[in-house]
């Protein structure tokens, strides 16, 4: 019976392999999507990094810079670099990875993690780190959460932002919409101090720091009595629409002061809300852990946080009930992972923040399947028409009833299509073009003499 099935196997493989000669097609993808002996082209222990380039679209839902790492072997790797971030946080490793095996990717990471920072300034170490991945998976011809340990889950469960509108009605009806085409799981941005009356807050307070981007606690922003029935009245009125049952997050509070937050929290408790996303900085982990404390909805943060370990910190003081971890931030795909089992000893479950591309989505969803507490991951592109069309090699649309398929094809598991993507460069930037002013950056980088 076994050598029967060997002797299918290989005929089957006889015959799609003779179907693709004919067809004349022998694009990358269809290569990687054949069995290993076929994929010649790629010795894993001799591959080397030859070059770094990058390109600029703009509209997918943000602007983003896409990294497109070559080697020796003609196989390369996809990464992104944060929405809004500078293509030279990747541009500045490139002189550190050259000529080295992107197959060892914890210890390319681990070379240049000291250059990343918070928020956009991980754009660089991430987006490289889910390039290594995506060529690891090309090399050995396995997906990525294949190379994780596995996978907890065959299709991730993403959450959406929606149009907000100032007539709760029209709001709730658009959530409900949502709902409708198959999510499972919604966000609303609340916006909450608007119109005059709705808080105190000094005139200027802005221009007294020089106009420097101050925490919210040193805005003396609070919230009023009329601001607080306002904000409940409008959640109300969306519960009416949409029901209790559906889980709703909701971000974007002020900047409001810490006992506005715990006093907008306590008022928002009976609409069941399921996090309350960023209401202070996440540095903050004191203040943050007195809203946890005195408020009975999960509070969320993360998205701009680099690295595991600040996770750590807002986890052990229990300052936060839910992270909410941004791959291309963080410091990519295994960072994404290492944070989430990490939480998962402090009984903490992992959201995931996105604005990506569909590069950084789908590197989200190969993290995603292999992190058990995975929860949810954001999708900023639900609205947007041809998001979609920027890749190939996955199913489409890529966000299908709420959920994306975890991909099975080597690497990321998806193809850029060149034609759609150019549609939406930013204008002057060009397609991968040579970056050799970025091969010799040299500069005495030891953390410790
Ligand atoms: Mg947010």
């Amino acid at each position: 019976m076994r050598s029967l099935n060997a002797a299918l196997g290989r005929r089957s493989f006889f015959k799609k392999t003779a179907g693709a000669l004919a067809a004349g097609v022998w694009a990358d993808e269809t290569l990687e999507a054949l069995p290993q002996n076929t994929n010649t082209n790629s010795k894993p222990s001799d591959l080397r990094i030859t070059d770094v380039r990058t390109m600029v679209m703009r509209g997918v839902p943000m602007t983003s810079p896409i990294i497109r790492i070559d080697t020796n072997q003609g196989i390369y790797g996809l990464g992104e670099v944060r929405d809004g971030a500078t293509k030279n946080y990747a541009l500045e490793l490139k002189s550190r990875i050259l000529n080295q095996n992107p197959c060892n990717v914890d210890l390319l990471f681990r070379k240049i993690k000291q250059f990343g920072g918070h928020a956009r300034q991980g754009g660089g170490v991430s987006g490289i780190e889910v390039a290594l991945w995506d060529l690891a998976g090309k090399a050995y011809n396995v997906p990525i959460f294949q190379m994780l340990g596995g996978k907890f889950r065959d299709r991730i469960r993403i959450y959406c932002d929606t149009t907000e509108s100032n007539d709760p009605k029209v709001f709730g009806q658009r959530l409900k919409d949502r709902v409708a085409s198959g999510f499972t799981w919604l966000k609303m941005d609340l916006n909450v101090v608007r119109p005059p009356g709705e808080a105190t807050a000094p005139e200027g307070i802005r221009a007294q720091y020089g106009g420097l981007p101050m925490e919210h606690s040193f805005m003396a922003t609070e919230i009023t009595e009329k601001g607080l029935a306002g904000v409940c009245d409008f959640v109300a009125q969306i519960r009416d629409v949409l029901g209790m049952t559906i889980p709703l997050s909701a971000d974007h509070f002020g900047p409001l002061s810490v006992n506005s937050c715990i006093r907008l929290g306590k008022a928002l408790t009976k609409y069941n809300i399921s996090w309350l996303e960023d209401m202070i900085p996440w540095q903050e982990t004191e203040l943050l852990k007195k809203i946890a404390d005195a408020v009975d909805i999960p509070i969320c943060t993360g998205e701009d946080i680099f690295l595991k370990e600040p996770f750590q910190v807002l986890c052990r003081e229990h300052a936060v009930d839910i992270i909410h971890v941004d791959l291309l931030t963080v410091g990519g795909i295994l960072e994404t992972k290492k944070t989430g089992d990490m939480a998962q000893d402090y009984g903490v479950p992992m959201a995931l923040h996105c604005a990506h591309t569909p590069i950084g989505a789908i590197a989200s969803v190969h993290a995603a399947a292999a992190t058990e507490n995975f929860l949810v991951l954001e999708n900023h592109a639900v609205d947007v028409p041809y998001w979609s069309d920027l890749v190939d090699g996955v199913d489409k649309p890529i966000v299908n009833k709420g959920y994306i398929a975890v991909p099975t094809k080597p690497g990321l598991g998806i193809t850029l299509n060149e034609e759609a993507c150019k549609q939406h460069m930013v204008p002057g930037e060009g397609w991968f073009e040579p970056t050799d002013q970025w091969n010799n950056v040299r500069s005495n980088d030891n953390l410790w003499s």
